[in-house]
């Protein structure tokens, strides 16, 4: 049984649709990260799910329950906002115990599970800190403990790491991941940020315009995209039109000018005509010599226009047949602007996308 299912869930507002359609199953324990642009109806998935928004359509389950039409506080859930919402006239302890306490948990329970939390949020000795005496990620952590204090079964949180500068928040990614480790809570948070989402997700849910476009590990996602939106939304890519057609027994791709991209596709390749070839920066390789082009394989010659040193990677801008590509190397091959140079590929490292009917490529 699913931890959280959602089964055709839409909201819309007025006329404009926020999220069409949405299908999701949830495992106990997983942790599912919500991606994808400003107003792609991340935040109000979420928020249906915890019961602040109502679904146009659809339905939500916890633990194989329907709770579509129950209010936040009768669904088995802890939520953390980007803003924190804690409340600043009471010291840390009060925060965290506030939940348990409008629920009538005993005196020593409460004290006993309050201790319980602070020590798992690394905060022990704050615990009589007032809210403006601590710092965002301090702050941050509070929420993170008031949302776990009744043991919800399921945490949800939206952009809870968007308000705290990048060290801080690779620091509360590490402390997310071994809370969530130590408590096994199924987790859904919602991110813009699609490094934060790599690092964190079980499983990431991409979404677009109201509709996720892929749901799957990081690795998938990265390396086998299911659109051009995927591939250009998690990580960089080259993209290079090419025209593919037949050669002989063989099919080849070509770009504008001629040149052989891709001798020998797969046999299993469906495309054919105008596509769109997909590499990522550190899957060309640059060398001083040409690389020899096979049916695995394909070299071509290039200028390096541009180099940036980024301390482990180095970037390069290199002018193709096609046009510009950028590369990463990790380690710095020693070439220099205006360095002729060759470039080649691994023909199992291309994804490649189809030209739609309309002309353009997809
Ligand atoms: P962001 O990262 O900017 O928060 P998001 O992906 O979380 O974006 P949502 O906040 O879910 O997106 O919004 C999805 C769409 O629904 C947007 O077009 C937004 O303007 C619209 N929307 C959200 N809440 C409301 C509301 N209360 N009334 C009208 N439209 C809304």
């Amino acid at each position: 049984m699913s931890s959280v299912s959602l089964r055709g869930v839409s909201k819309s507002y007025g006329g404009s649709v926020a999220v069409r359609d949405v299908n999701l199953e949830i495992s106990e324990g997983e942790f599912i990260v919500l991606l994808g642009p400003s107003g792609c109806g991340k935040t109000t998935t979420l928020r249906m799910i915890a019961g602040f928004v109502d679904p146009t359509a659809g339905q939500i389950l916890l633990g194989g329950k329907d709770v579509t039409r129950l209010p936040p506080r009768k669904r088995d859930i802890g939520m953390v906002f980007q803003n924190y919402a804690l409340f600043p006239n009471m010291n840390v302890a009060e925060n965290i115990a506030f939940g348990l306490r409008r629920r009538g948990a005993p005196r020593e329970t409460i004290k006993a599970r309050v201790e319980e939390l602070l020590d798992l949020v690394h905060l022990s000795s704050q615990a009589d800190y007032h809210i403006d005496e601590l710092s965002g990620g301090q702050q941050q952590r509070v929420a993170l403990a008031r949302a776990l204090a009744h043991t919800p079964s399921v945490l949800l949180m939206d952009e809870p790491l968007g308000a705290l500068d990048l060290k801080l928040r690779e620091q509360l990614q590490e402390e997310i991941l071994r809370i969530k480790k130590t408590l096994g809570i199924t987790t859904i948070l919602v991110t813009h940020d699609q490094q934060e989402a790599m690092a964190l997700a079980d499983r990431i849910v991409l979404m677009d315009k109201g509709e996720i476009r892929q749901a799957g590990t990081a690795d998938n996602l990265y390396r086998r995209p299911a659109s051009p939106f995927v591939a250009g939304f998690i990580g960089k890519r080259n993209e290079i039109p090419a025209d593919v057609a037949g050669m002989g027994d063989q099919l080849i791709a070509r770009a504008s000018d001629g040149t052989i991209l891709v001798i020998g596709l797969p046999d299993d390749h469906p495309l054919g005509g105008k596509v769109t070839i997909n590499l990522r920066p550190e899957h060309l390789i640059l060398s001083r010599e040409p690389g020899e082009a096979c049916s695995d394989h394909t070299s071509l010659s290039a200028t390096v226009t541009g180099k940036r040193f980024l301390g482990n990677v180095v970037h390069y801008e290199l002018t193709l047949p096609w046009g510009e590509a950028v590369l990463s190397e990790s380690r710095d091959g020693d070439h220099a602007v205006g360095d002729s140079v060759f470039v080649s590929f691994a023909h199992s490292d291309i994804v490649m996308f189809p030209e739609d009917s309309a002309g353009r490529r997809k």
